[in-house]
């Protein structure tokens, strides 16, 4: 699998810190099952935790400031060096945290994904949103949704923005929007800037497993008005 787009700093140590919503979690999880460099990147932003954590427990000055002083400067410097550097070479065959390798794993469906809908992406029990549109609640969050999505050859998402993040993991086919093109394996990782009409490209339906904080921000009429029926 050929992946092109990853996982941004900033989703990565809000992974690790255990700070993402349950839905966001669970595409960041499903996408690091797969790939090779946003997996050791975890591993290392889970050691860069763990040294921070070594320095205040380490220091018995009876000063808090003093605490707050030692882990601003060594702790920042560990994190900013491991960020200017190169990213680590994959290793084909290394365990996931899910325990499963990731070799010979030929199944569409990731395997944190699979305890919710199954193994077959094909056996999901898709209900029909419009001509070409299909989706499956994951699960419901608060706010925001946590949903497959399939979308047909040739259509587009009505043009839309973000109250908040929105994280998008391709698992079939592909699309384009004005971030770039994104096909099997890639990660849109969008903030609240971004605004985009993503539009399946491929001669094969588009399925994506996407996760919201909130609602999305929808810039035309049409997208205001059919929004409360499609729960987006
Ligand atoms: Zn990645």
């Amino acid at each position: 699998m050929n992946i092109n787009h990853h996982l941004d700093e900033a989703t990565l140590f809000s992974y690790v810190a255990g700070a993402l919503s349950q839905g966001m979690a669970l595409v960041v999880a499903s996408h690091i099952s797969i790939c090779d460099s946003c997996r050791e990147r975890v591993f290392e932003t889970e050691a860069i935790g763990g040294a921070l954590l070594d320095d205040v427990v380490n220091d018995n000055s009876p000063d808090s400031s003093s605490v707050s002083v030692k882990v601003n400067e060594t702790a920042l410097e560990q994190v900013l060096a491991c960020l200017d550097e190169e990213a680590p070479v994959t290793t084909p065959g290394k365990i996931p945290p899910d325990g499963e390798s990731t070799v010979g794993n030929t199944s569409e469906v990731p395997a944190p994904l699979r305890d919710y809908i199954g193994g077959s992406l094909d056996a999901v029990q898709w209900k029909r949103l419009s001509s070409g549109f299909y989706y499956f609640d994951v699960f419901s969050e608060q706010r925001g949704i946590c949903r497959l999505l399939k979308v047909a050859p040739g259509k587009s998402i009505l043009h839309h923005g973000h109250h908040g993040n929105e994280l998008t993991l391709l698992l079939r086919g592909s699309y384009a929007d004005e971030v770039g093109r994104f096909a099997q394996g890639d990660i849109a990782d969008l903030d609240d800037q971004i605004e985009h009409q993503p539009l399946v490209d491929g001669d094969e339906n588009c399925i994506c497993l996407v996760a919201t904080d909130y609602p999305l921000r929808f810039t035309t009429l049409l997208g205001k008005v059919i929004q409360p029926m499609t729960g987006f």
